[in-house]
């Protein structure tokens, strides 16, 4: 089972690369049991769609 630092390190390597088979299912399975690692992809993945937006404009 990984702990919260690898897991918040998968979600961020997440915003550049897609993740392995294993590492997602690994990182859902923490997701499932761990609300603070699901609110940290939340903000990441607001985090990018903000940064997105910027550079259409
Ligand atoms: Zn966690």
């Amino acid at each position: 089972m990984m702990n919260c630092r690898q897991a918040s390190r998968l979600i961020s390597t997440a915003m550049d690369r897609p993740l392995s088979r294993a590492e997602q299912l690994q990182l859902s399975m923490h997701l499932l049991l761990c609300r603070n690692c699901r609110h940290f992809r939340q903000q990441m993945q607001q985090l990018r769609l903000g940064i997105r937006q910027g550079r259409q404009r």
